[in-house]
């Protein structure tokens, strides 16, 4: 450790709450991790350190979004997956996390190592069926994963959802054959593009991107933005409107095809470490033997985003959890007049209410997760959670930002990242306003969609 701010750590440690420590922790490993640790997380390890040293607060309760302990009913497996991902989150993804966040980066580092936990395989078979508990499992990975960085969950989903999706979904039996494996494998990845920059909330009526039938080929133009991982990606499903029979087409579009060209989103202020791209298709020839062949138009796009919709659900529920747990943390350890801002009655307040947030967010997705595995989801019964869960996660991120003061603004204390991830969980996947109409139209029998 020949950093400053290592040098700092060493010089301000307090010995004695060190040596208290040391029947909790393993002080050693967490000297040598020290070593691998960027200045913001060494700052707040010596926080932590220091602030051991109050005996007042030596027995205060662990933050625990599950105060209810809905997650009792978890089966073994489920649990056993849970964890390996919160210790992958806590061990590969939080030391670099902040670092590529600031960069606009994707760690590339990461995929093999998320390759070796094979959290593909406890949501999908081998031949594009799902396990009977894959939405619970996707929703327990994302919201393990969000809990730390919401970026990671979003890779994560892009690939095993959206894209894999849509080859289990529109794929015929040899394109099963020759993606699936690789797909569940992460040995190739992923990404899904539906959404143009003349819109995504209007995109299933007003695609523009088109597709021509040329011999054995087809003809893509247009334009698909937002597109996450594609910047990187081995394949990318586009979605295209034919412009013989305006039937939407799905197709399998191969990483270096020519006219196939990706421009990097710069500049954003949410979930930065996820790579969005500009994807433009100019006169891109595909094999017809790379169009989804089982798709049935515009349905089975749907289909795709009806399994995903609860994934992203789950992520407005991992996020605003991850921030509950940051604030009740601080909450225990900041002082001002003399006390920890936790025992002033309105920090409670606002405790209590981002953990009643989280407790109803957390039983709607588990009954939505549930509905889904049974097959008994609606699109509206999904496009109600997200509703909830994204309406929820951003009050309780800006709750919970609000109670580091100042240092809710930096990077280092982790709910900035939270509470800026927020934004775009909100407006991804159907915004608040087109999932209210599709649950408004269940409900009151009017369909209010222009
Ligand atoms: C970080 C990020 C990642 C993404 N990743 C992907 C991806 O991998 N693949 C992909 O295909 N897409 C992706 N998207 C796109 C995303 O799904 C769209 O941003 C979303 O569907 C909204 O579309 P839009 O941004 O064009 O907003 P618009 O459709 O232009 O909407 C603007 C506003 O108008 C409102 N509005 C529109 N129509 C109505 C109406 N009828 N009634 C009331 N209000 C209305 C909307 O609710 C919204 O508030 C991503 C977006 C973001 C921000």
């Amino acid at each position: 450790m020949t950093k400053p701010a290592a040098k700092d750590l060493m010089t301000s440690l307090d010995l004695e709450a060190l040596s208290r420590l040391s029947d909790r922790v393993d002080l050693p490993a967490l000297l040598q991790a020290a070593g691998n640790m960027s200045d913001g997380q060494l700052k707040q390890l010596e926080r932590m350190l220091s602030g051991a040293g109050d005996s007042a607060h030596d027995d205060l309760p662990t933050p625990n979004a599950d105060f209810l302990g809905q997650f009792g009913s978890l089966t073994p497996e489920q649990r056993d997956v849970a964890a390996q991902v919160r210790g992958f989150m806590q061990r590969e993804v939080a030391p670099i996390m902040n670092d590529h966040w600031s960069r606009d980066t994707f760690p590339q580092e990461l995929i093999p190592r998320l390759r070796e936990l094979n959290l593909l395989r406890r949501i999908w078979n081998e031949d594009g069926t799902r396990k009977p508990d894959a939405t619970l499992m996707e929703g327990l990975i994302t919201f393990e994963a969000c809990k730390v960085d919401v970026s990671t969950a979003v890779f994560f989903g892009v690939h095993a959802g959206l894209a894999t999706a849509s080859i289990a979904l529109g794929g015929s039996a040899e394109q099963k054959a020759e993606w699936l494996p690789r797909l569940l494998d992460m040995t190739a990845i992923g990404a899904f593009g539906l959404t143009e920059p003349e819109g995504g909330s209007q995109v299933s009526q007003g695609m523009r991107t088109t597709c021509k039938r040329d011999g054995d080929h087809w003809v893509l133009r247009g334009q698909k933005k937002w597109i996450g991982n594609s910047t990187f990606s081995d394949m990318t499903v586009i979605w295209a409107r034919d412009v013989d029979d305006q039937e939407v087409r799905g197709f399998i579009v191969r990483a270096g095809t020519p006219g196939y060209a990706v421009e990097k989103i710069e500049g954003k202020i949410s979930l930065r470490m996820v790579e969005n791209g500009l994807i433009t298709l100019s006169d891109c020839r595909v094999p017809d033997r790379d169009r989804l062949q089982n798709t049935g138009g515009w349905r089975t796009t749907a289909d795709v985003l009806r399994l995903t919709r609860a994934g992203v659900a789950w992520q407005g529920v991992g996020c605003a959890a991850g921030a509950y747990e940051l604030a009740l943390a601080y909450a225990q350890q900041r002082k001002q007049f003399g006390k920890a801002i936790g025992e002033f009655q309105m920090v409670q307040r606002d405790l209590v209410l981002m953990l009643a947030n989280v407790t109803g967010m957390l039983a709607t997705c588990l009954r939505l997760s549930d509905m889904a595995d049974a097959g008994d989801m609606r699109d509206e019964h999904a496009a109600l959670a997200k509703v909830f869960t994204a309406a929820r996660c951003r009050e309780t991120v800006a709750l919970a930002r609000e109670t580091f003061g100042g240092n809710g603004i930096l990077l280092e204390y982790g709910v900035a990242k939270q509470f800026a991830d927020a934004e775009a969980i909100y407006s991804y996947e159907g915004t608040n306003e087109i999932n209210s109409l599709v649950v408004g139209r269940a409900i009151t029998g009017f369909s209010a969609f222009v």
